[in-house]
């Protein structure tokens, strides 16, 4: 049978195939721009973050140191004025205006007390009379007494006159360098609930202010547990404590949450440090990632779904139009090729046979007396009898290019593409036999044939071959019928 060439199934898989990779190439590049902004999202939340952290930090910072500051200054002027020659003259209530200024009375700012060097209290910036009291215990008075040059100390979380406070001393030293006292006064834990009552932070988030020996002074939220411990062990606060400022994660060791830890004040008495979890600095950016995420997936979804149909759209299609360009070659009532497929057919293997230089053969094959065949039995029973017919001549064209053609009427076509006349008439023996042999319902039925073949080459056209096959046929009626004739015409004769 002619092969019309692998157009068509290779385009349908090439358009599909092209369908395929732009469906592919927009997924990727979509997901690609996508999944891009969202990480840019991501690295956007976390510096806001951090700056967040970063400015809380540096204002806590600010407003702790300067509060200490000017506590540290009062104590100073205490420390100086107090061992002043002319001090010791004056009247008690005069040496109590000059040794304390305002300052150390602000609100949560405990009295500044002054106690002598066995740790008895001498001097209550409260009272003129104090009640006698004792510092010989506190952790402030025996560390500056056993220290000469501690400076400001920074005292533990303790309770000291009735509040829990921070309590701030400084050693008094005679003019030979001798000890001569401490004086000490606290700072209330309600300042440092009041500085952090006036923020607005998420549940997980913490300030933590610390000694800078790694022990905690103040945490919120508050945690009971959290005041007086030593945070050295978490790694954060090790950096925290070794560099001025610093940013770092980790994770706490009191509620295991993983956070952004902002420090300010590293190279100060106070650290403050400011932690935010991860979880809530993405919080926001997870909506949008997941709403983000869910469009782009329903948008695949779409794309992938679109590509499937318009795919099984272009092979329905394919399909049909490879189904009707069949039925267009194909002849209806014997299945074999049409004559406008043979005219084709003929044309193409003829150029190829030039081209090639290979022979061509056509056998020409008609009913005998078929009319009388019709007139005997009917049309129908004359339709089967073509079709058997056309049976015997599909059976012989195995070849890719053989082309087997219903020519018109009772009249068959069979081109042989590169055989040459000895092996075109055997063919054309063959099929007369066949069709002798065939078992018809009425009567049997015999064909005769006209075998033409030559090799094409310039004067002669396809009209030459057909019209050798023709006189053959013609060659082959006249000659009694039921019977195969090879072209007489001396010049295919030769050429073939
Ligand atoms: P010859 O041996 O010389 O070819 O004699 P013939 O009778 O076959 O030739 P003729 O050309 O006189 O008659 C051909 C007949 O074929 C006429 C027509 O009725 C019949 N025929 C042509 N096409 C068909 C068809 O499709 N179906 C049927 N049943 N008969 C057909
Ligand atoms: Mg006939
Ligand atoms: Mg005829």
């Amino acid at each position: 049978m002619t092969v019309t060439g692998p157009s068509r199934p290779a385009r349908w898989r090439l358009s599909a195939k092209l369908l395929v990779a732009s469906t592919l190439i927009t997924i990727v590049g979509f997901s690609a721009v996508c999944v891009s902004v969202m990480v840019n999202m991501r690295h956007g939340e976390a510096e806001l973050a951090r700056q967040t952290s970063e400015n809380l930090a540096s204002s806590i910072d600010a407003d702790i140191s300067r509060n200490i500051e000017l506590f540290d200054l009062s104590l100073r002027a205490v420390v100086t004025n107090l061992l002043s020659p002319e001090i010791k003259s004056v009247s008690r209530e005069l040496r109590h205006l000059i040794l304390f200024d305002h300052a150390a009375t602000a609100q949560h700012f405990g009295a500044i007390q002054v106690f002598g060097p066995d740790g008895r209290l001498l001097i209550d910036a409260s009272t003129l009379d104090p009640a006698p009291a004792s510092a010989i215990d506190d952790e402030y008075f025996t560390i500056q007494r056993d220290n000469a040059n501690l400076g400001l100390f920074i005292s533990r979380p303790m309770m000291h006159r009735g509040a829990y406070s921070i309590v701030l001393s400084r050693r008094i030293v005679n003019a030979d360098g001798s000890f001569a006292g401490v004086a000490a006064g606290a700072i209330r834990f309600s300042y440092f609930h009041e500085l952090f009552g006036r923020l607005r932070m998420d549940p997980e988030d913490t300030i933590t202010v610390m000694r800078n020996d790694g022990i905690v002074i103040m945490r919120t939220p508050f945690d009971p547990a959290a005041i007086g411990r030593d945070a050295r062990a978490n790694p954060a606060t090790r950096r925290a404590l070794a560099e001025p400022n610093g940013i770092a994660t980790a994770v706490s060791g009191l509620d295991g949450i993983e956070r952004q830890f902002v420090w300010r004040g590293g190279d100060k008495p106070l650290v403050v440090v400011v932690g935010k979890s991860w979880n809530s600095i993405y919080a926001l950016w997870r909506t949008q990632a997941q709403r983000i995420a869910a469009v782009m997936a329903l948008l695949i979804g779409f794309a992938v779904a679109g590509t499937l149909f318009l795919g099984s759209e272009m092979s329905r299609r394919a399909r049909a139009e490879d189904s009707l360009e069949e039925l267009a070659i194909t002849d209806a009532l014997t299945g074999l090729r049409n004559r406008r497929k043979f005219d084709q057919a003929l044309e193409l293997e003829w150029r190829r046979a030039e081209r090639s230089g290979t022979p061509l053969a056509l056998l020409m094959i008609d009913a005998d007396d078929f009319k009388s065949y019709n007139d005997r039995f009917g049309h129908q029973a004359g339709d089967q009898a073509l079709f058997a017919l056309a049976g015997c001549i599909a059976v012989v064209a195995r070849r890719p290019g053989d082309c087997a053609a219903r020519y018109g009427g009772e009249e068959f076509a069979l081109l042989l593409p590169g055989l040459n006349a000895t092996a075109a008439l055997q063919i054309a023996e063959t099929i007369c036999r066949s069709v002798a042999a065939l078992n018809i319902e009425h009567a049997p039925l015999t064909v005769s044939v006209g075998v033409a073949a030559l090799t094409p080459f310039n004067g002669l056209a396809t009209t030459d071959l057909i019209a050798a096959a023709d006189k053959a046929l013609y060659a082959a009626k006249a000659n009694g019928r039921n019977q195969a004739r090879l072209a007489a015409n001396a010049q295919i004769a030769l050429v073939a």
